[in-house]
């Protein structure tokens, strides 16, 4: 994209677009919860509907002027449900963090309990980690894997742990896991303690629009809450689905709107409405599979090379790698070092990690947005074979040297493709 009207008028923050689209282009983004867009959701963002107001739902806005933002919001609805096989959805979340919290006001009292994934086996920061402000209202309990090494979640565990604090609301979800959840038992356990059992699929939702990864409303869960940015490869947001309730979504509508947000950002929700039209088409599914072969094969690098995963491996888009344990290179440092060949990984904490959460055992990374770029399993490999050789190899400056321009070749012979398809 040319940023022509910025150049002419704002010289700094030209000159910050232009270092962020070389830093794409020249270099490998693994960071498993990123992706590119394509052009056509871009222009939807940057679109006119961002000058508008639109309090409310389509039909019942507060503010006149609504023919054409009803058009879009109902257009997001609509493709979202039908990717997700539900009944209802609210696309005005901000994004995902926002979203876990609408869901929780929407649906408990304060002093209710939360049964989640425990932080450093995979869960996320929004389903209940101390530090974040929810904690002061809703109380959060934990389940965990019985195997780390397989990635097993202890189901009895969480039966127990369910009769003994009869939690309102299960939660199944995660960002630093990589196997697939037994859906089936997260709704037996559920129904056994009375509790909803909501999945928030921020990280895989486009692996489930892609027909890559189970649809948790096939086990009958009764609602999911994602991020739209991540594999579903849309603009940066949130979404609230249901899969047949209508008391539950009018509980969550209500609490998006009037009970925590405002306007919704409408150029937002365009793009959303042509990311899931994009999501819907047949070479999206190609996209998700792929995902997962590209996923596939850098694990078998990494286990040829004998480095420690969790989980044993992946049944999805991201490896989480005990790097420390394996190869003796701190997380943080092991960021660092692929940061300088040109590959963006983020450290990342372990099942219960040893080592301190801004210096942790391990880094986590996917495949996602190397596959937008259509990078094949050959490809991939060989990028697992780049980053096990710059770790082992982080004090040679000449090597790195090397590795950093073949990663910017590779980069620079597979650009982000304007459209997808
Ligand atoms: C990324 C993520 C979120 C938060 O999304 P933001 O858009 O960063 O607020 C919530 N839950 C899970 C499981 C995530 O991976």
């Amino acid at each position: 994209m040319e940023y022509k009207k910025i150049q002419g008028q704002d010289e700094e923050v030209y000159e910050a677009l232009i270092g962020e689209e070389r830093r794409e282009r020249e270099g490998l983004e693994l960071i498993p919860s990123e992706n590119y867009v394509s052009l056509a959701v871009r222009e939807a963002l940057g679109s006119v509907f961002t000058n508008k107001y639109s309090e409310g739902y389509p039909g019942k806005r507060y503010y006149g002027g609504q023919d054409y933002t009803d058009v879009v919001e109902q257009l997001a609805i609509d493709r979202a449900c039908k990717l997700f096989n539900c009944k209802y959805a609210n696309v005005q979340p901000l994004s995902g963090a926002p979203a876990n919290v609408a869901t929780y006001f929407a649906l408990l009292e304060p002093g209710d309990t939360v049964l989640g994934m425990d932080l450093s086996h995979g869960g996320h920061l929004t389903h209940g980690h101390p530090v974040t402000e929810i904690t002061k209202v809703f109380n959060f309990v934990r389940y965990k894997m019985k195997d780390v090494e397989t990635g097993e979640i202890d189901y009895d565990e969480m039966l127990e742990v369910a009769k003994r604090e009869k939690p309102k609301l299960i939660l199944a979800g995660f960002s630093a896991y990589s196997r697939e959840l037994d859906y089936e038992k997260f709704v037996a356990i559920g129904r056994e303690v009375g509790a909803l059992v909501m999945a928030d699929i921020a990280h895989i939702a486009g692996l489930i629009a892609g027909g890559a990864a189970k649809n948790p409303f096939d086990a009958g869960f009764d609602l999911m809450t994602t991020t739209t940015h991540k594999t579903l490869r849309g603009p940066r947001g949130g979404m609230i689905l249901v899969r047949e309730s209508e008391e539950i979504i009018a509980k969550i509508n209500k609490a998006i709107f009037p009970g925590l947000q405002g306007g919704p950002h409408m150029n937002n929700i365009a793009a959303k409405a042509v990311a899931f039209g994009e999501a819907l088409t047949p070479s999206y599914r190609k996209y998700a599979g792929q995902i997962l072969k590209n996923a596939k094969a850098m694990e078998e690098v990494f286990k040829r090379e004998g480095v420690r995963m969790i989980g044993g491996g992946t049944s999805n888009h991201l490896i989480l790698a005990d790097v420390f344990g394996s190869l003796g290179v701190g997380g943080a440092e092991a960021e660092k070092v692929l940061d300088e060949v040109g590959i963006t990984v983020n450290k990342n904490v372990i099942a219960d990690d040893p080592r301190k959460p801004m210096d942790p055992s391990g880094i986590r990374f996917g495949a996602p947005a190397i596959t937008t770029r259509r990078f094949e399993k050959e490809d991939a490999a060989r990028v697992a074979e780049l980053m096990i050789e710059t770790m082992r190899n982080k004090d040679d400056a000449k090597k790195k040297e090397e590795i950093r321009e073949e990663i910017t070749t590779l980069a620079l012979e597979k650009p982000v493709p304007e459209v997808f398809g």
